[in-house]
């Protein structure tokens, strides 16, 4: 007998094809917490204002703009033109031996390059909307703007200089920008002559050190010493180059995470400084579940892609020791002690293989909830624990609770289970209509029936913390240098300025 429910049925004619799955970002939305906080713990330095420079740039064009009287539209041509020079007079000295090599590349460095390769360039051409040096109406103003208003170098309105401009010493070398980007053409030839121009300059001229007082907080006008965000994070690298070699962001961060100066200096006891441990313990667990997911998404890729949602939850609970899940999170390195955390992720992970580690990270997380206090625990979980929100610290002790007496192997088929599941919601809460009229769902994942879709690898780096671009702001101002075995230090400029934060 034949199944007449086939009869006629020609495939799955009935799925809707305009379905469009993209590699989208974030796939278990576990950063929220971390990244509001960074955001608060270091506002107006970010992954994009890469330059130090650009603040007193920016603020000398607005201050030139409001003492000539010009408008908004004037203005906003004028700082597009200046940014060009600023880009022109880079690349030329980027030829330079004196130039350093280290230093980032200059706002809209590509694009004017491209357009130099020619010859002379036309400021009108180049600064044109859309397809000049930067797609941005106000170039690369906007990311720096809040903490120039903030900083007092622009007025609130950002059409006047603000209380702590100071022309003298930011336009000593920066004022040759306003004529030259009032030229009709510019060339590497006439930049030639102004060496100083180039955004290395900072690193020896008077706007250097006017910019690298504020970020310290050692301005004459300027507030306490920790009171700004931006002169406590300065103040905890300034203290993690005394006390410790380092080499780059993460060995300030295992500094901030780790080391007994934080809670053994009474300067440090701000509550600014104490937030920052807490976050930098949180991005170890932000990281962690990262981790695990990339895990996950190469246990399904050694299948092909397709796996059985169980085959992959049983990837993870053959790796979990044979305990229940207290013994094991009691059987976990110490994370605190009477100088403050210890550094068990690392302890343990040096033991045993990186699923594993990356599981005793994530639990030690659900650990150090009831270890922090204060300050510390309000970096790490928020002033008002977010008790209820899934992949929390809180929530994995209170996991940890709930499978206390239950096998590992158990607690972590849920985990993965769990994982899955979350990143369906999150996905479909991201996914959206298109022009073109298609549902675009960003997620690497399809989960239906069992069976788990994962198209593409996941990535798992480190969760920002800005610590990495403030310490090349404080670079660029020459406050620190680097030696030839690539630590860290604090040049005179460092000394002098940040000699009062800790
Ligand atoms: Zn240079």
């Amino acid at each position: 007998m034949t199944d007449d429910r086939s009869n006629g049925v020609a495939g799955p004619g009935w799925a809707d094809n305009r379905d469009k799955r993209i590699n989208g970002l974030f796939p278990l939305a576990v950063e929220r917490f971390l990244n509001r906080s960074v955001a608060e713990a270091l506002p107006g330095v970010t992954t994009v204002t890469t330059v130090a420079r650009s603040w007193a740039v920016h603020s000398m064009v607005i201050a030139h703009c409001a003492e000539a009287g010009m408008d908004e539209e004037a203005r906003r041509q004028l700082l597009r033109r200046v940014e060009i020079v600023v880009a022109v007079a880079s690349i030329a000295h980027m030829e330079d031996r004196s130039h350093f090599t280290w230093m980032p590349k200059p706002h809209g460095h590509d694009r004017v390059a491209h357009f130099l390769e020619s010859g002379p360039i036309s400021l009108d051409e180049v600064s044109t909307d859309g397809s000049g040096y930067s797609e941005a109406k106000w170039g690369f103003l906007t990311p720096y703007l809040g903490s120039e208003t903030r900083f007092g170098f622009v007025s609130r309105d950002a059409s006047e200089p603000g209380a702590e401009y100071d022309p003298d010493r930011v336009e000593s070398n920066l004022k040759p920008l306003i004529a030259l980007a009032q030229q009709d053409q510019i060339s590497l030839d006439d930049v030639a002559v102004f060496p100083r121009l180039c955004i290395c300059g900072a690193a020896l001229c008077d706007d250097g050190e006017w910019l690298a007082e504020h970020l310290t907080g050692s301005n004459p006008h300027g507030r306490l010493a920790v009171a700004s965000p931006q002169a406590a994070a300065m103040g905890l690298i300034v203290e993690a180059m005394r006390h410790a070699p380092i080499t780059g962001a993460n060995d300030v961060t295992d500094f901030i995470r780790f080391h007994p100066r934080i809670q053994e200096s009474p300067l440090l006891e701000a509550a600014r400084v104490q937030r920052w441990r807490g976050l930098a313990l949180r991005q170890s667990a932000v990281k962690a579940w990262r981790q695990m997911w990339s895990q996950m998404s190469e246990w399904a890729a050694n299948e092909g892609g397709f796996i059985e949602e169980s085959r992959l939850a049983d990837q993870l609970a053959d790796r979990a020791p044979n305990q229940k899940v207290r013994e094991f999170v009691d059987s976990l390195p110490p994370s605190t002690n009477s100088k403050g955390p210890l550094n068990a992720e690392t302890d343990f992970s040096n033991e045993v293989e990186p699923a594993l580690a990356t599981l005793g990270a994530i639990l030690l997380s659900g650990r150090r909830s009831s270890e922090l206090h204060g300050e510390q625990l309000a970096g790490f979980a928020g002033a008002t624990p977010d008790q209820l929100e899934e992949l929390s610290p809180h929530w994995v002790a209170r996991e940890t609770d709930h499978w206390a007496s239950q096998p590992m192997a158990d607690f972590c088929r849920a985990l993965v289970r769990t994982l899955l599941a979350r990143s369906q919601r999150v996905a479909l809460a991201k996914a959206q209509w298109n022009k073109l009229g298609e549902y675009v769902v960003p997620g690497r994942v399809l989960l239906r029936e069992g069976l788990v879709e994962w198209r593409d690898r996941e990535p798992a780096g480190d969760p920002p913390l800005r610590i990495a671009e403030l310490m090349s702001i404080g670079h660029q101002l020459r406050m620190f240098e680097v030696d030839e075995a690539g630590l860290w230090y604090l040049a005179e400029r460092g000394e002098r300025l940040a000699g009062h934060l800790l």
